[in-house]
């Protein structure tokens, strides 16, 4: 249940990746993978950051949790004590102690669990370093978290690569937990996995939101996955946020940027007879390294005017917590998806 309590604040947060050239490796531009994106998570939701592959999410991600160190930008963390942390500034020994609050789950089973450790080693290392448990409590504690899981106790002396793509994704869910964290940043959690599986690991996911009071930032290109765990969701275009928004207001009401509605328009629908004409995007994402002048989705954008070209909008509330980028958010009227039952 999310709380009116803002567990994540990000503000500006850029990553600007360097493009070395020559002799001397002069740096002679670079790729703005993100650039400028600001928002929040309640305590307790789901907030679901989606948009086209490349357009920045998964090294925004990184960067809330300095795997990539980001170029600008502060990100706020509020402790379960109430104290509020800007976690770009941390030093790293202290970022080190809150990572067991904050964890992440990538989006391949396959290449994130070290194929070397058993699965013991692999779901208690986290404890291990957090100082959280060791010998007999710690077997305890591992056994206790694969069936958390919907694993068995007697996996943990097994290798990855005696499992299956969706068990090893609930072994990474395992890890994930294994330190008591109170946020999870999920990198497209399901992408790597069949379509059955999708849907038992998304279960499980909700389930453990539920029981252990977690929040969640699930970052997917997939609008249906976001659809169906998101309270809340932010679209990203290329390095920034241009929506975001109550998930079923995004979705059911009224998309309010036009980026948003051309990928909802790809969605399947619930009801077949109620064909949502699908929007095709002009050319493709424009390059991070020289993008576009104004509006950065303007050369895509079918209500695009001179205005668009020349000034950048903003992120603005549009009410109810409602924020758009679009010199046109009030006035446009765009198409949402039918409600499924
Ligand atoms: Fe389209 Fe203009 Fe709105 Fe950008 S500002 S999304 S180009 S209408």
């Amino acid at each position: 249940m999310a709380t009116e309590s803002l567990i994540l604040e990000v503000q500006n947060l850029k990553k600007y990746f360097p493009m070395a050239r020559g002799f001397f490796r002069k740096t002679v531009g670079y790729v703005k993978a993100v650039d400028g994106a600001s928002f929040f998570i309640r305590e307790g939701e789901t907030l679901g950051l989606v948009g086209e592959s490349g357009c920045g999410k998964t090294t925004l991600g990184r960067c809330i949790l300095r795997l990539i160190e980001p170029t600008e930008g502060e990100v706020w963390f509020q402790r379960s004590n109430g104290e509020k942390i800007e976690l770009t500034k941390l030093h790293p020994e202290a970022l080190k102690n809150l990572r067991r609050e904050i964890r992440m789950i990538f989006q391949d089973p396959y290449a994130s669990l070290d194929p070397r450790l058993t699965v013991m080693e692999i779901v208690g290392e986290p404890m291990k370093i957090h100082g959280m448990a060791k010998g007999r409590e710690l077997e305890d504690r591992v056994k206790r978290l694969l069936e958390v899981v919907g694993l068995k106790a007697q996996h943990m002396r097994r290798y990855p690569y005696e499992f299956s793509g969706g068990q090893r994704q609930r072994i990474g869910i395992a890890r994930a937990l294994a330190s008591d964290p109170r946020l999870i940043i999920a990198d497209e959690p399901v992408s790597a996995l069949d379509v059955s599986v999708q849907a038992q690991v998304l279960n499980l996911l909700e389930e453990l939101q539920e029981e252990l009071h977690l929040t969640y930032l699930f970052i997917s290109h997939d609008l249906s996955v976001v659809q169906h765990v998101s309270d809340r969701v932010a679209v990203m275009y290329l390095g920034k946020i241009v929506e975001l928004g109550n998930a079923t207001t995004v979705y059911y009401a009224a998309p309010k940027h036009p980026y948003t509605e051309a990928l909802l328009s790809a969605i399947p629908q619930a009801d077949p007879q109620r064909k949502l004409k699908r929007i095709l995007l002009k050319g493709d994402v424009p390059s991070p390294i020289q993008s576009p002048p104004g509006c950065k989705f303007h050369p895509r954008c079918r209500y695009a005017d001179t205005l668009c070209s020349q000034e950048e909008p903003t992120l603005k509330d549009v009410g109810d917590h409602h924020y758009v980028a679009c010199h046109y958010a009030e006035q446009l009227h765009l198409e949402g998806v039918e409600l499924y039952d």
